[in-house]
């Protein structure tokens, strides 16, 4: 690939990812094909998504610019897991079981050229999310597959997981398939609350997580009935135990936090919400937290109390 080649391949990916900053910051998490066709990007018109298959090279470049896994319902909603190796990277399958194959060669062109790529993901109900940029680092040929490193830059909107993690000897695998799964998950938790927070109803994405109802070091689910869009006060009130909600969609507040005496914060970001039933709920029942789940984690509340 020529300097010039080079350096049009990298206009075009870095117009695609400020689109894509620029469609988060709006509060957008999940694409459609239809909404990422037709975008003139660095002066080309472009289709961001794959319409078929899970490579996508567009016409006007040498080497392929993203990837998609699609989403697996009913028991295998982990599809990541089992593809993440001990070393942390994970490992993506080429097309059929031809390495010189057009796509598996546009990919390896991304990866020889250090081209970063967009990883579509699955969401469950339906479009995409986009991970982003994601490099390929090296291939296993006799496997048929690409290891994919996606730790090259922090996504600032997914959740960190907790200290305990770095005890564990596999840490960056565990890592690894906690952010795969959570950049979807996301995206299906706003969309089911409709971007607000489920306890006080605000609205600003930037500042609204996915939590988990069980959490993900107890083996939770990054399933929507799994998920509860919280604002950030909130979730962080929720995994400290100082806020709980009941089976039946209520919150409570710990009764000392409730006695606290502070400034307005305390007393309408917090106090205010003892009592009251949720505020935002799925409109679809099929979408609404797991009471079984509800009960359970009400339950490590009430012995925190
Ligand atoms: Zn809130």
């Amino acid at each position: 690939m020529s300097p010039d080649e080079r350096l049009r391949e990298l206009a075009v990916r870095h117009a695609a990812f400020a689109w894509l900053d620029s469609q988060r910051a709006a509060g957008r998490e999940t694409f459609s094909q239809k909404d990422t066709t037709n975008l003139t990007l660095a002066g080309e018109s472009i289709r961001l998504m794959p319409t078929q298959q899970g490579i996508w090279k567009p016409g006007q470049l040498a080497a392929a610019l993203a990837i998609r896994t699609v989403y697996r319902p009913d028991g295998s909603d982990r599809p990541y897991d089992d593809a993440v190796g001990t070393d942390g990277f994970y490992r993506y399958k080429m097309r059929g079981d031809d390495p010189h194959h057009f796509q598996n060669r546009a990919l390896r062109t991304a990866m020889h050229e250090r081209l970063p790529l967009i990883w579509w993901l699955g969401v469950q109900g339906g479009g995409y999310s986009a991970l982003y940029p994601i490099y390929l680092v090296s291939e296993e040929r006799t496997q048929l597959q690409f290891v994919v490193d996606i730790d090259t830059v922090p996504q600032p909107d997914i959740i960190w997981p907790s200290t305990e993690l770095e005890l564990d000897p596999s840490y960056r695998q565990q890592l690894t398939k906690l952010r795969l799964h959570q950049r979807p998950f996301r995206a299906a938790v706003l969309r089911a609350y409709r971007t607000s927070c489920a306890v006080c109803s605000f609205r600003h994405s930037d500042l609204l997580d996915a939590a988990h109802i069980q959490e993900d070091s107890s083996g939770g689910r990054p399933v929507v009935t799994n998920g509860l869009t919280l604002c950030k006060m909130h979730h962080a009130a929720y995994d400290r135990r100082i806020l709980g909600i009941t089976p039946t969609y209520e919150v409570r507040i710990n009764a000392k936090v409730l006695e606290e005496v502070d400034g307005p914060m305390l007393r309408h970001g917090i106090q205010e919400f003892h009592g009251k039933r949720l505020m935002v709920l799925p409109d679809r029942r099929t979408d609404r937290p797991d009471r079984s789940l509800l009960e359970e984690r009400f339950q490590t509340f009430l012995n925190a109390s």
